[in-house]
């Protein structure tokens, strides 16, 4: 299948499952934006990189999503958004009452409220051009919770919400809107929790692997961002015309238990 001719902006896709999503589309043929905070040469690198590798058009355009306008201003300066995948994201885990109030407006800013501000900018565009995918990266999370977790919880939540009146409002149109539930994937956003982890429950990493990350994965692999990718890809071909308002989970069983 070939999305040629599109454009696909993918937050938060300079690293971990944003870009593993953004290489699948270049390799079904659509242009690209990536997107992060940062404004790192090797971030403007990485688009030439993925240009040349799959022969279509690919931007960086730094954004910081915690902040509204800036998401907003994102799509304004892609200019055209016919695939809007909505990924960036971070995490945070502590119990409730010692959750950091910043860390819980972080998560949801970033998490939730940004897929607000990049889809109503992106409709207009989509409604335009008479066609268009909203695919948001949410989570296992978004329909099952654990402990410690209660800001990425209740944005992956909020987002499967967003994911449904989206689908809603333009259920009418050629647009589309889903999201995808991941279980664990193998990224820094995974890294980064393992050594806490290790130390709140005086485990091996090996240890943390398996019994506490991949505990709820009945697979007991991880998904890959090349599946994730594979999926958005779907999603945005006309087999997935009448697929929308739903949530894929990819999660090796996890959401099955
Ligand atoms: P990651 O840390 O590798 O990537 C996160 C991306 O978001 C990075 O490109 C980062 O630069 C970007 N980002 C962070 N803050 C930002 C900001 N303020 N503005 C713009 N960009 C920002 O993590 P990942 O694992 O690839 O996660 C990507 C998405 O997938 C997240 O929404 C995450 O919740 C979701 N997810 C991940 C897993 C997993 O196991 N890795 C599972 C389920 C869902």
């Amino acid at each position: 299948m070939t999305l040629s001719g599109k454009t696909a902006v993918v937050t938060g896709s300079n690293s971990g499952i944003g870009l593993g999503v953004a290489r699948e589309l270049a390799r079904a043929g659509a242009n690209v934006v990536l997107n992060s905070f940062t404004d790192r040469p090797e971030d403007h690198q990485l688009a030439a990189d993925l240009a040349t590798e799959f022969g279509v058009g690919v931007r960086y355009i730094q954004a910081d999503l915690s902040n509204g306008d800036q998401a907003r201003a994102l799509i304004e300066t892609a200019g055209r958004c016919d695939i809007l995948v909505n990924n960036a994201g971070i995490q945070h885990v502590a119990p409730i009452d010692e959750f950091p109030v910043d860390k819980w407006n972080a998560i949801i800013d970033i998490n939730l409220s940004s897929a607000f501000h990049t889809t109503a900018a992106a409709l207009p565009m989509m409604r335009a051009a008479g066609w268009g995918r909203v695919v948001n990266i949410a989570s296992a999370h978004g329909l099952t919770a654990s402990p410690y977790k209660s800001a990425y919880v209740a944005a992956k939540h909020g987002i499967v919400g967003l994911t449904k009146v989206t689908a809603l409002e333009t259920a009418r149109e050629p647009i589309t809107c889903n999201a995808i539930c991941p279980g664990y994937v193998a990224t820094p956003l995974v890294e980064a929790q393992i050594p806490d982890t290790m130390k709140k429950y005086n485990m091996s990493r090996e240890e943390v692997v398996e019994k506490v990350l991949l505990e709820r994965q009945p697979s007991k692999q991880f998904a890959t961002v090349e599946q994730l990718g594979g999926t958005t890809v779907f999603l945005c071909s006309s087999a997935a015309d009448q697929i929308t308002g739903t949530t894929i989970s990819v999660d090796g069983g996890w959401t099955a238990l």
